[in-house]
């Protein structure tokens, strides 16, 4: 999501690499579910997000849509978000215990918080979000621990590419003059990165890479 922000009003001000120690370590959370609560259309998938829920939950794209995740649009791209409840506006996966019930395979944005992503010169860092997290005791950890993916380097690198893909699109669908339909670029990248099954038995990222490449060569 692109975003003015002063990383000072909103974080200790400093900027963190994957092997950096910062206090993002909630221990747990400890009966505190606040950031399950109340977050709106904010959790937004990437492709290994869904991909990742799919396999875990044994559903297709569409299943998930039926009561997990909706489609809105986010800088002028349709992308899926995690669907709160109407009931108590809490994340469809938060159960009765106030606990995650796909912890394991939980999104991108839920392993990185309270931590955000600060993007600069093709790159990015990780930014502390300190009035976010409710608990105020928060112990150090390294980051590529907190976040908890395996292969961080190649995640890292799909991460990035991912954003700058759907910068370049954005640029597209809103720069003045704009020709590109909203409409087509968002049923696309519904289509091409989501819809269509990653095969469990390959690599994602170069099953990505491959989608990527055709979308970018369109
Ligand atoms: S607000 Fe902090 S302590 Fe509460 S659930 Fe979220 S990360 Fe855990
Ligand atoms: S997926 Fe899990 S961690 Fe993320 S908002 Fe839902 S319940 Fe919370």
């Amino acid at each position: 999501m692109l975003r003015d922000i002063d990383l000072n009003e909103i974080s200790d001000g400093k900027l963190y690499g994957n092997n950096d120690m910062t206090k993002a370590d909630c221990g747990g959370c400890k009966g505190c579910c606040d950031c399950c609560k109340g977050m709106g259309t904010s959790i937004v998938l990437d492709p290994l997000d869904v991909h990742r829920l799919c396999v875990y939950l044994n559903r297709t794209f569409y299943e998930l849509m039926e009561d997990a995740i909706e489609l809105n649009v986010v800088d002028g791209v349709i992308l899926p978000n995690l669907k709160m409840t109407d009931k108590d506006d809490a994340c469809v996966f938060l159960n009765d215990k106030g606990r995650c019930s796909i912890h394991s395979h939980r999104p991108g944005i839920c392993r990185l918080f309270p931590l955000g992503r600060f993007y600069e010169n093709h790159s990015f860092q990780y930014f502390l979000q300190v009035h976010e997290c409710t608990k105020k005791d928060r112990t150090k950890v390294k980051v590529r621990k907190w976040i908890g993916i395996p292969d961080i380097k190649s995640y890292e690198k799909y991460i990035l590419d991912w954003h700058d893909y759907l910068k370049e699109l954005t640029g597209q669908i809103l720069s003045p003059g704009g020709k590109q339909d909203i409409k087509e670029i968002g049923m696309h990248v519904l289509q091409s990165f989501y819809v269509q099954p990653y095969d469990m038995e390959k690599d994602f990222y170069e099953q990505f890479y491959e989608r990527l490449q055709m979308s970018t060569a369109r």
